[in-house]
């Protein structure tokens, strides 16, 4: 494998502005390197004919001697819930199949901005909604760790292209915890931002209350450089914060230092049991906890009486808004339109149109959240969710009185296999209970690899959780915690992934 894939993005950032190797060279290796793995992995739903191109542009301005930013010609992939308008944008559906946008997402537009070389669009459950990715139209990606089981859901893409190793950085979105349990199952960092810490413009919609796009990185440090290019007041997204952010990767500089964990108060949720975790998930969590008090944190118990009726409330409000947010999909303004033989009806385009586009989980929800819209229901359901998630906040807001992050494992237990839970969508749904609560808050939140379960030897993920606007204390704690992990872990967590080969030799061993 070559040494440049197996360079983080700061590391990258620094070797291309020394000029020790130049864009086209990095690029091309990560080209190479999805060549090589990703008919196994299948991260990749498009990659992007262009990224050569644009490497030799961003060579061209650094011979110029342009000042460019500290990641300025890294690779970066890209969840294909972010239209772009270069490449097509499906969001994991049949219904925009090849699609073309005529405008790039916010994010997408400041990465390209900043010297970000677009690699290519990463695979995704269906409109986001899924926790393996196992319900995109395009077949499901593997995960790198063992290619028989799921890379997390809904952006297994994204986390399993960084994670194999095709890419150092990549956009995930999180509605309900799509950019933190794919880091957890695959040994990598995601962060879900503040809402309205990043612009949501250009992100194909799943919730709108709940949706935000964050970093997917194998580093701290990484995700806080990406971050700080992406993130920021953005004028086309009306819930955007206005409002200056300190640099994320400087609070992870700062952060790996490990003074932050001196009297560093970190809480631990009563009404989370062990007993509902996969017991090397639970160990995995306490290990990193005692690794903290031992550089100086003090683990508070924490009550958050209603943080486990997040999952419940999640699944009438998600449903609800994406019933309205997917309305749009009507065959008249984009992609697929599917006429029936006959004189049809406008009604009958849209019906016939709807049903060979959307797949199964979308439909379900889809009736879901009209059915909890509905007059005569719509106090029962949707009234009584959102009263959940105002009791939810107010948790958090008395937690965050007693103590400066709240921890939990990023998930109830480590990458499950395919197929396992594809049939019984209330088992899948349960895979978020740690992370939708974030998302039903606003608050920031963060999962780093904690090490590997005891009990399988698969990644398993911490997750930190801060108040709103304090997403600098998580990049700072992360990275803390990152750096006393790498000193008990004999180099990086991802170096002990098998590799690719490794896997395809075992797998073809058995048959
Ligand atoms: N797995 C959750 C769901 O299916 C979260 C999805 C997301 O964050 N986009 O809704």
């Amino acid at each position: 494998m070559s040494d440049i894939i197996r360079m983080t993005a700061a590391e990258l950032g620094e070797k291309l502005r020394a000029g020790d190797i130049s864009s086209v060279e990095a690029t091309q290796a990560h080209l190479d390197r999805i060549a090589a793995v990703d008919a196994d992995v299948h991260a990749f739903l498009h990659v992007n004919e262009h990224a050569l191109a644009a490497a030799a542009h961003i060579d061209d301005r650094r011979a110029a001697g342009e000042d460019l930013s500290p990641i300025a010609g890294v690779p970066l992939a890209i969840k294909d819930v972010l239209v772009t308008t270069d490449q097509p944008s499906t969001s994991g559906s049949k219904i925009l199949e090849g699609y073309l946008s005529p405008f790039d997402a916010t994010v997408v537009a400041r990465a390209r901005a900043a010297g970000l070389i677009p690699l290519g669009k990463t695979n995704m459950d269906e409109f986001a909604m899924g926790s393996s990715t196992e319900h995109s139209a395009y077949g499901p990606t593997r995960n790198p760790w063992d290619l028989d089981r799921i890379p997390g859901g809904s952006g297994g893409g994204s986390a399993a292209a960084v994670a194999a190793f095709e890419a150092p950085l990549a956009l995930g979105s999180d509605t309900g915890g799509s950019i933190r349990q794919p880091a957890h199952v695959t040994g990598t960092v995601g962060i879900k931002p503040t809402y309205g810490g990043v612009s949501r413009y250009g992100a194909i919609a799943l919730a709108s209350s709940l949706d935000q796009v964050g970093p997917v990185t194998r580093t701290v440090l990484d995700a806080g450089l990406l971050h700080d290019v992406i993130g920021g007041y953005d004028p086309k997204d009306s819930t955007s914060l206005d409002e200056q952010w300190p640099s994320f990767a400087a609070a992870a500089r700062e952060g790996a230092t490990g003074q932050v964990l001196k009297g560093l108060r970190v809480g631990v949720i009563r009404e989370l049991p062990d007993s509902g975790f996969q017991p090397g998930v639970a160990a995995s969590f306490h290990a990193s906890l005692g690794l903290m008090e031992a550089q100086g944190a003090e683990i508070v118990e924490i009550s958050a009486p209603h943080f486990e009726y997040g999952v419940a409330a999640y699944y009438l409000i998600l449903p609800a808004e994406a019933s309205s947010n997917l309305a749009k999909f009507d065959s008249v303004r984009f992609g697929l339109r599917v006429t029936p033989d006959g004189n049809p009806t406008v009604e009958d385009v849209m019906s016939a149109t709807r049903e060979a586009g959307f797949g199964p989980e979308v439909k379900r929800r889809i009736i879901l959240g009209t059915y909890a819209l509905s007059a005569g229901y719509y106090d029962a359901y949707y009234g009584s969710a959102q009263k959940v998630r105002t009791l939810i906040q107010r948790d958090f807001d008395a937690a965050f009185q007693q103590v400066d992050v709240i921890a939990t494992p990023s998930a109830p237990t480590t990458a499950f296999r395919l197929g396992e839970k594809i049939d019984d969508p209330l088992q899948m749904y349960l895979n978020d209970l740690t992370t939708i609560p974030a998302n039903l808050a606003g608050v920031p939140g963060i999962s780093i690899p904690s090490g590997l379960a005891e009990d399988d030897g698969l990644p398993v993920g911490i997750q930190f959780l801060a108040p709103a606007r304090e997403d600098a204390r998580l990049y700072r704690v992360g990275a803390a915690l990152e750096a006393a992990l790498l000193d008990t872990w004999d180099g990086p967590l991802l170096d002990k992934a098998p590799t690719l080969g490794d896997i395809r030799n075992r797998q073809e061993g058995i048959r």
